[in-house]
């Protein structure tokens, strides 16, 4: 069992064949079928799983052909260091296609995002807070959407992000895939996957 069974855009399989996956891990042989298909996705994974992969690859996959530079895709993540790592591990895998991912969190210097932004990218990893600034600001368009990625949405839970996704989720498409990881599912959680995710497909490791 290789990466070629899921048929990735072959610039997208040049990536992972660059940055060296051989077998993909049980979260991305649950994640990555349904997640292609266009479903919604419920992830139950902590990380060291392979679950950037698991939804790093198909939507990557998605962005390939089409307009560059507009944000399609937002990764929201509770922490400076796991929005970093999500970034490099997407840019890695993206680095055969044109696609560009860059992040925005707080505690550095707004303007040096702004430039960012105004550069043009195709996914933005970000956390909470300093998203809804540049919401607030109108200095980031997120109007083109298509797929949001919550990303340890139990650590988003437990530090006081929810009020924060959720202004972030009214300034967002309502028409768009929605995928949510969570290495564990409270009650909270089990709520909020169920106000965002439509219809969505579980998968579990
Ligand atoms: P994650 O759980 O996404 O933080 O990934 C944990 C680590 O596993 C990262 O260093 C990834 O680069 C690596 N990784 C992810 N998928 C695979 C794979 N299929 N084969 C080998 N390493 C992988």
């Amino acid at each position: 069992m290789d990466f070629k069974q899921f048929n990735l855009h072959p610039k997208v399989q040049a990536g992972v064949e660059a940055v060296g996956y051989q077998v993909p891990t049980p979260i991305q042989l649950q994640a990555i079928p349904p997640v292609i298909a266009g479903q919604d996705v419920l992830g139950l994974a902590q990380t060291g799983t392979g679950k950037t992969a698991a939804f790093g690859l198909p939507l990557l996959h998605r962005l390939a052909d089409g307009v560059r530079g507009q944000v399609r895709a937002l990764v929201l993540a509770p922490t400076r260091e796991l929005a970093e790592q999500i970034n490099e591990s997407l840019n890695a895998l993206a680095q055969q296609t044109r696609l560009k991912s860059i992040t925005v969190y707080g505690g550095v210097n707004i303007n040096t995002q702004i430039k960012k932004l105004k550069e043009g990218a195709d996914i933005v990893v970000a956390c909470p807070g300093r998203l809804l600034d540049h919401i607030s600001q109108g200095t980031v368009n997120l109007s083109k959407v298509e797929v949001l990625v919550l990303d340890e949405a139990d650590q988003m839970f437990d530090m006081g992000f929810l009020p924060d996704v959720r202004k972030i989720l009214r300034a967002l498409p309502g028409k768009r895939q929605n995928l949510m990881f969570s290495a564990t599912m409270p009650d909270d959680i089990r709520r909020l996957a169920h106000e965002i995710l439509c219809r969505p497909v579980t998968v579990q490791v």
